[in-house]
């Protein structure tokens, strides 16, 4: 059992030099030393091309490495690309891969609290990047109790003691001679590649602990701060879908919705068949629904309450009644559809079996499909209720009424 031990007060912990030296000089060489190399040397494709491949790679590698298959254990990963993402990892300078999964495996544990390393309670500032100002006030035994599993594997290992050479080697080094061989000064792979990128990149994941955990919406729990947020998911490759992924950590998605924009799931989808991937861990259905229809129920609720209450008292309790028991009609609706599947899934040859659990699957699809509308209808009329208006709310109970019973 992990003990949640807070961090001390910012007031009582010493700046950690270092760490505030790089977050401020970083963004000052890449943003004003590549203007100004630009302005004095022109502008490259090459360059712009450089800067986008260690982008894609450094930001890979915090997505579907240190985050999805280091901290989540989301799938099973070949030691090539556990190689890939430890090298490219170093270059995104986000800490070793050990230290990052530490803290971020204590944020899902005690989220919200003070044991959470970047506990949004503390500010928009602290959770973005003023944690990583001060230094740790955890002993090594109490910042590693959550990564036993990392501790015995050799490779990451092996990053966390070379961690340093490997920065200056992945994260700057690297897109220097990248560039030169491709015909470029190396001061231009440097800025490009180097230093601008880290900048981004640094910021891109810092407001997946920032504004991921202020502003979105909350369709999948209402239990802790986290919030999708599809504004944020395109530059973090997924990972703005931050609700999904704090109710459901270990699934190898965030934007869990086919048209939802999740990079790292598309990456890991082309690994698969590659080999380089496996055992990629998928929520079921029935679950991430009933999530859902959990959070529209409360809202639901919130709803009633808010109406007059002579008329709630009235009707309150016939409505909620209802929305429970519709809820669970379409719950169970989902499961008989969600073990069809799997059936059908099973008998993969064509056969008269096969025949049958094809009917039956239509049958359960279609069923399922017009109890979720109903409740969805319902829904859609609960919010039209308002606090006053006693006769349009009376025929609004009675449309919600109908709706929950019918086609369930
Ligand atoms: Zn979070
Ligand atoms: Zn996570």
């Amino acid at each position: 059992m992990i003990e949640a031990k807070p961090q001390m007060a910012t007031s009582k912990r010493p700046f950690d030099y270092t760490n505030i030296a790089f977050l401020t000089l970083t963004p000052l060489i890449g943003i004003f030393g590549t203007a100004l190399y630009v302005w004095r040397y022109g502008f490259s494709w090459i360059d712009l091309a450089v800067f986008a491949l260690m982008y894609v790679c450094g930001g890979l590698s915090i997505t579907a490495g240190y985050h999805r298959y280091y901290a989540h254990l989301s799938h099973k990963s070949s030691k090539i690309l556990q190689f890939f993402y430890l090298f490219f990892g170093a270059a995104a300078v986000e800490n070793s891969a050990l230290n990052w999964t530490a803290d971020h495996r204590n944020h899902h544990r005690f989220v919200d609290t003070d044991a959470d390393p970047y506990n949004i309670n503390r500010g928009g500032f602290y959770a973005h990047m003023g944690w990583i100002c001060y230094k740790d006030s955890r002993d090594a035994k109490t910042r590693y109790q959550s990564v036993p599993d990392l501790l015995k594997d050799p490779l990451l290992m092996w990053q966390h003691r070379w961690y340093l050479a490997l920065v200056v080697l992945a994260g700057f080094v690297f897109p220097a001679v990248l560039g030169h061989l491709v015909g470029r000064p190396l001061l231009a792979g440097l800025l490009w590649g180097g230093f601008l990128r880290v900048t981004l990149g640094h910021h891109m994941t810092f407001l997946i602990n920032s504004a991921a955990h202020l502003w979105g919406k909350r369709p999948y729990s209402l239990d802790n701060s986290a919030r999708d947020n599809w504004a944020l998911a395109p530059l973090t490759f997924g990972e703005g879908y931050h609700n999904f992924h704090h109710k459901f950590p270990s699934d190898w998605r965030n934007g869990v919705r086919w048209y939802q924009f999740d990079m790292t799931k598309w990456w890991l989808a082309l690994m698969r068949p590659l080999g380089l991937v496996s055992n990629l861990r998928r929520t079921p259905e029935p679950h991430i629904l009933k999530a859902r229809l959990q959070v529209e129920l409360a809202a639901a609720k919130n709803k009633i309450s808010a109406t007059e209450p002579s008329w709630r008292m009235a009707w309150g309790d016939r409505i909620h009644e209802s929305l429970e028991a519709a809820k669970t009609r379409v719950e169970a609706a989902m499961e008989r559809y969600h073990q069809a599947k799997l059936e059908r899934a099973r008998h993969a040859r064509p056969s008269a079996m096969r025949q049958g659990l094809e009917s039956r699957l239509e049958a359960y699809r279609t069923e399922f499909l017009n109890a979720r509308m109903s409740w969805k209808s319902a829904m859609r009329l609960v919010n039209r209720l308002s606090y006053a208006g006693a006769t349009k709310n009376l025929m609004t109970v009675a449309a919600i009424l109908d709706l929950l019973k019918s086609r369930v």
